[in-house]
């Protein structure tokens, strides 16, 4: 699943469900550029990429050992946990094994913002299930009124919760500085319903947050001078 936003004109695209596409980001970008949907599922999102000539691999291109084994140790976990699949009863070994998303929020030096998000999908899902991450609102949302944002976390609670947007609109609505905002949606309201994750968000003046509720979340930014800090766990 990925999907990408673009805040000056509010132009969008996203791909939701393809498992040959090389990097799922450029059909999501496709598109936003080249169609006029917003989001593709599927085989005909595959068949769109075909078309444009995006690069496409067997699925076991995919393949790594680590993410294996997490599969794996989930299904193990979730088993002996069947029936009772709540918030509460979801331990915290199965909720971070289960996240894994890419994301990005960008502030050009003309003022445009843009956000971008890729993602597996959390670990196990089934039935075709999509998240947060595809969804424009959710897991991404850029309007250089106020800010990009791209989320990572429990995406059932994030497409609830309209997290990405929920942000721009207390900014845009409520005056909320972007700091505000994140941490309003990310630790208030988004436990409030049970869910867990973070966010990585820009606003149009280059402010940045990365706001998270869970134990770490990797991250990065760099600001014009090229200066990188990175960080995982506490704020
Ligand atoms: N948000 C993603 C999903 O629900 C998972 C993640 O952030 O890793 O599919």
């Amino acid at each position: 699943d990925a999907s990408i936003m673009d805040g000056k004109t509010l132009n969008a695209g996203a791909v939701a469900g393809v498992t040959n596409i090389k990097n799922p980001i450029n059909l999501a970008y496709e598109v936003m550029e080249n169609s006029e949907h917003v989001l593709l599922a599927g085989k005909g999102a595959e068949e769109f990429a075909t078309q444009r000539g995006l690069e496409i691999v067997d699925p076991s291109y995919f393949y790594t050992e680590n993410r294996f084994k997490s599969l794996q140790k989930v299904k193990e976990r979730e088993r002996e946990k069947s029936g009772n699949k709540t918030a509460a009863n979801y331990d915290s070994f199965i909720k971070d094994s289960k996240f894994g998303t890419v994301g990005c929020a960008a502030l050009d030096k003309n003022g445009n913002l843009a956000a971008g998000t890729s993602t597996g999908g959390m670990t196990n899902k089934r039935w075709n299930r999509i998240g947060d991450s595809p969804i424009i609102g959710a897991g991404t949302y850029a309007n250089n009124a106020t800010c990009a944002v791209s989320s990572t976390g429990w995406g059932e609670f994030f497409i609830r919760g309209v997290v990405a947007y929920d942000i721009s609109a207390l900014m845009e609505y409520k005056g909320l500085s972007l700091q505000e905002a994140a941490a309003e949606v990310i630790q208030k309201k988004i436990p409030k319903m049970g869910g867990d994750g973070g966010i990585i968000a820009i606003d149009h003046e280059g402010n940045v947050a990365m706001e998270f509720n869970t134990a770490g979340m990797y991250r990065a930014t760099m600001n014009k001078k090229a200066e990188l800090q990175i960080g995982i766990y506490e704020k």
